[in-house]
Formats: C-alpha cells, structure tokens, sequence
C-alpha cells in the first residue's frame, strides 16, 4: 500500500497562469463572459492568493482607496524592459513610439529573447510589486527598476505584457467592480443570489480584495460580519432629485430633515487618535491636499475615533463669503498646498457621522446621528456642524430652500429623519431639491466619453470631430451611449481630450460599453464630462435605457460644462435610472 503524505504542497498560481486569465479577460467584448472567466479563475485560485488576485486583476496592489502607487514612469519601465531583455533603452523606446503600449512592446522582447518561465508564483510577483511600491530614498529609481527587470527576466511573453502594464497603470482590462462582486458570488458565494451580501460588505468596506479574502478563507457569514472601520472609507450616500417642495413631503413620508447643499468636494473624515485621514467622493485619499481641515478635525473632535461625511468649500476671509466650485476646485493640487491653504482657505460643513468612539452609527437613524452631531462637533470653526432641521411643512422647507438661494448656495438636501446610512445607495431615502430640479431640463447629466469620431476640415487638426458619450447602467455594470459631442468644447478642449484620448485608445469596443454607433476610436471609459443639454428625448440609435420595444434615451443639444473626472470615476457618472427620472421630472414642470 502506497503511503499517505503527511502534507500536501498547496499548488500555487503562477503568474503565468494569471497571465492567460488576463488575456482571456482582455479579448472579450462581452460582460457576461467577462463574469464567467472571473469565476473560473476565482475558482482555480487558491484561498490564500485570492485576495492579491483581485487586486492584481484591477492593475493595483492595495485597495482602490490606499494611495500605494507603484510609481514608475515610462522612462523607468523602459530601462527595466530593456536591461531584462538585453537591448538598449532607445530601442524600447522607439518600438514603444510606434507601438504606445510598452506592455506590448515587453511581450515582442521578451518571445525574441527566448525566455523560459521559472513558474513563479502569483504571490511573488505581487510581493515584489508591493516592494518596488514601497521603496523610498536614495536610490529608488534603480532600486525599482531592478525589481522588475528580475522580474521581466523570469516569466513568459505574455507575461511579460501584463506586468509591464501594472507599473505604469495602464492594464486594460477596464474591469468594474461590480463585475469582480459577479464573479466572487458566481465562483465562491454560492452564486447570485448572494450577490447583495458582497455588495454590502463592499459598500461599508471599499475593499474587493478584503471581501474576496473574508469569504474564501472564511465564509459568507463572516462575510456579512464586515463593518464601518476607520480608516477604510464607506461609499458615498447619494441623493434621487425630485421638483418640488409638495413632492418631496408626498414622497417622503410626511416629514423630512432639511440641510443647505454647498457645492464643494464631498470629503469623508477619518479621525484614529491623532491621525486624520480624509476621502474624496470616488474614495481617493485627499488628506495631503487639505492641512486646514486636518487642523480644524483635531482641534474640534474631541472623540478619539470617528468618521464624518462633509463638504469642503473654499471661503474668502475678507468678504466672508463663500466661493463658487470653480475657486473649490482649485483646492485639489499636489503641489504648493501650504500657500493654497493660506490663500484660499476651507470650511467643512459636517453633515453626517457614521462612526463614533469604536462604534458604528450607520445602522442609526438619521434623527439620532443628527444628535451624536452637534455632541461630537464642538464650535464653529475649520469645521461646521450642520444637524439641519425637522419639518412637515410645505411652506418651511420653500422659506429655507429660498433662503439658501438668497446666500449662494444650490438648494437643498432633504432627508428621510428615520433612515440610516445607506452606504452607497442613492434612493429617495435623500433628495436633492437644486435652483432647476422643476421645469425644463436644467440640471446636468455626467457623461463617460466612450470614443470619438474624427473631425473634418479644422477640427481634424485637434484630432476630434465629435465625443460618443455614455452613462451607466448600475444594473448591468455597463456604460450605454446617450450622446453624440460636438458643440461647447474650444480648441484647447479637443486638444486636451485629443492628448488624454491618444493614451487610453482601445483596440475593439470594451466588454462593458454597449453600443450601436461605432466611433472611429474607442477609448477606455474613465474620462468623466459634466454635459448640459436642453432636452433628455428617445432614440433608437441610443442604447441608455433602451429595451427589445422601447427606444434608448439621448440628449438634445448638448455642451461640455466641465470636466469632473478629478472627482468621479466612470461609474460615479449619472446612471440611467437617474436619466429616466430625469426625463420624467422635465415634464412635471409646473
Ligand atoms: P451625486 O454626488 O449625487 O452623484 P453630483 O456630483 O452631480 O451628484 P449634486 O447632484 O450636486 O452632485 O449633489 C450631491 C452632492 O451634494 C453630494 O455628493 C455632496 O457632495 C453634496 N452635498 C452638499 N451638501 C450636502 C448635504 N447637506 N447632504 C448631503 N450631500 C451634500
């Protein structure tokens, strides 16, 4: 009789294995066979490696919201490739002019030089990676690139490709995360129905890579257990819109919490003792930008863990107004931060908290958070507590809505008194009531270009004749088409958008935009517009909201506004349920 091991070696993944799934993953143009070859390979992965899988898939190696950048520019990725594969640096560099992607450009080096994969471990990779992120000092340019020129010299073509890409961001996958949280429930999660459980653990966590880890090594349950912690930042509430003051009171169950709407940046605080973490509304790490807040949190919390969600507006001290989002906005900047702070400084309006002294309020209702509030915030200074105020009235909340007019600000933000923080949810449990909600359609929709169509005659020169945009189907992980660009953008524009285009320009349509019209470029949907237009109105060229008998929903006139992918991802754009409310609401007007 043969013997039974004592130990069984765990088979690990090797990148080269990886590799194929990434392939596969990047020839699809389908988002259902995108779910499938996520659950097969969630599947083939071992419980151990899950996790640096996920993040692996998504081109990163921490969690979205954890600023850890491998940082390395083409120039160094170039030298690596080069040094790997024994050719100068020129060459990599002139193949990759021709080329523009230097993971192709890797994986041509690399069959050339007949290299033979020493199967090396998922794991391994992504702790070298994690390693040439986290080398600082003297040196580091060399330090890095010696990494990955090791690591070049180790693993097969294909290999090669997608490694190259990671360093330098540009892994073009475009995979969702709502379509990572498919694949978790299909492969691991006992399929969709479970679905919703991840989704929640996602929306009070941010972080795939947590979740896939919790549920292998662990199970479902454990799964469910995931809560609010600080220092993890929670996804955003967001808000339904509805006209009219009559409505909302209708809607909304007799009685509401009515607070001011700035338009700032939505900052999330983390306070952990002395340290102060903030988070953008896309869940980036904003806390380097924003010193006065940071000051202003520890001098006015005196709680020793919480978490806030507020509004920053930049203020003018002399005149003690408050400034438009345009002077805001010049507020997001890496550099020169000190003297921006001195020159335009930041006011927090506080209005929520999630989390207060190790315990979570999001399961609170909103009355009783509103009280933890104002007991929690202490004075008026960098920070401003905002509890707002109950009413059953009409006619109260049209003075306050007026009154916030009269000072500047965009309307209101209403909310339903007993409800808790929904993490990531937008329903009408908030609503926003702005200057134009009522009547004609004045409120703007925030478009993802998908592609573009070449220009003719002078256009052409700014390589853009018109902008394919779309908005997403939260329901479908899928960005959908509603309009054709042409008008509202100066020569600058094009040329801007032209530049950003060039580096995000795909192949073949991606899995997840749904498309008739076919651009003569598509591009990787990421670069976020503010569009205004004069109408929503049905097409059948338009796939947003459309159905086997029903035409999709387009915009009627359309104008760039601004940009707004400082502060959105493609998925924060308006989704089409919003459009098809929206469309509803500019027939409403009175
Ligand atoms: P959204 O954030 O809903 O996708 P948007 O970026 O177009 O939409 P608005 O429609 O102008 O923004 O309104 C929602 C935003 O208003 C919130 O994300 C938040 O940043 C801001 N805001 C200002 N005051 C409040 C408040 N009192 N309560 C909630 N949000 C507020």
């Amino acid at each position: 009789m043969s013997e039974i091991p004592l130990s069984v070696t765990i088979q690990k993944m090797t990148f080269a294995k990886l590799a194929e799934y990434l392939d596969r993953l990047e020839e699809t143009s389908s988002r259902l066979s995108l779910i499938d070859i996520l659950a097969e390979l969630f599947n083939e992965a071992k419980d151990e490696e899950i996790k640096e899988i996920v993040y692996l898939i998504q081109g990163r190696v921490a969690p979205f919201y954890e600023p850890v950048e491998i940082g390395m520019a083409e120039k160094s990725v170039a030298a690596a490739i080069a040094q790997a594969y024994g050719v100068e640096k020129e060459e990599v560099l002139s193949s990759f002019g021709q080329i523009g992607d230097l993971g192709k450009v890797a994986q041509n080096l690399n069959s050339q030089a007949k290299i033979t994969d020493s199967h090396i471990a998922v794991k391994e990779v992504f702790a070298q990676l994690l390693q040439i992120a986290r080398t600082s000092g003297e040196g580091t340019v060399d330090k890095k690139l010696n990494i990955l020129s090791d690591l070049l010299k180790q693993i097969n073509a294909s290999s090669a490709k997608h490694l190259a890409r990671i360093p330098l961001g540009t892994s073009r996958l475009g995979i969702g995360d709502p379509t990572v949280l498919d694949g978790l429930a299909k492969a691991r999660a006992g399929g969709r129905e479970n679905r919703k459980i991840l989704e929640a653990a996602y929306n009070k966590t941010s972080d795939l890579g947590l979740i896939a880890q919790t549920l292998c090594q662990n199970d479902l349950k454990s799964v469910e257990e995931l809560d609010v912690e600080v220092g993890r930042p929670i996804r955003s509430q967001l808000a339904e819109r509805l006209p009219d003051a009559k409505t909302i009171l209708e809607k909304m169950g007799g009685e509401v919490h009515m607070q001011y709407k700035y338009d700032g940046f939505r900052v999330q605080i983390h306070k952990n003792g002395d340290q102060v973490r903030l988070f953008s509304r896309n869940l980036e790490e904003t806390t380097a930008m924003m010193p006065d807040v940071i000051a202003g949190v520890k001098k006015q919390i005196k709680a020793k863990t919480a978490i806030f969600d507020s509004e920053a507006l930049a203020y003018n001290k002399d005149s003690e107004e408050f400034l438009p989002f345009q002077e805001t906005t010049k507020r997001r900047r890496k550099y020169q931060v000190e003297e921006m702070a001195e020159a335009l400084p930041l006011k927090a309006f506080v209005f929520d908290v999630m989390y207060l002294n190790g315990t979570s309020l999001v399961d609170l209702s909103l009355r009783d958070r509103m009280e933890k509030l104002t007991q929690t915030v202490s004075g008026d200074g960098v920070l401003i507590a905002q509890p707002g105020e109950f009413t059953q009235e009409v006619e109260k909340i049209e003075t306050v809505f007026n009154d916030a007019l009269t000072k500047g600000l965009e309307g209101l933000v209403l909310k339903k008194p007993d409800s808790k923080y929904e993490a990531g949810a937008r329903n009408f449990n908030w609503v926003k009531l702005k200057r134009h909600s009522a009547g004609e359609l004045k409120d703007t929709v925030d478009c993802v270009i998908l592609g573009y169509v070449f220009g003719r005659g002078k256009r052409a020169e700014f390589g853009a004749g018109a902008l394919l945009v779309g908005v997403y189907d939260s329901q479908k992980d899928e960005f959908v088409t509603v309009s054709k660009i042409g008008t509202g953008l100066s020569d600058e524009e094009w040329r801007e958008i032209h530049q950003r285009a060039d580096k995000i320009k795909l192949e073949r349509k991606p899995a997840r935009v749904n498309s008739i019209l076919v651009p003569s470029v598509w591009i990787k949907p990421e670069i976020v517009i503010e569009v205004l237009a004069d109408e929503i109105t049905r097409s059948p060229v338009h796939t947003a909201g459309k159905t086997e008998n029903e035409p999709g929903f387009a915009l009627r006139f359309p104008r760039l506004v601004r940009f707004r992918d400082s502060d959105k991802k493609a998925e924060d754009a308006t989704t089409v349920k919003e459009l098809i409310e929206m469309y509803k609401l500019q027939y409403s007007a009175k």
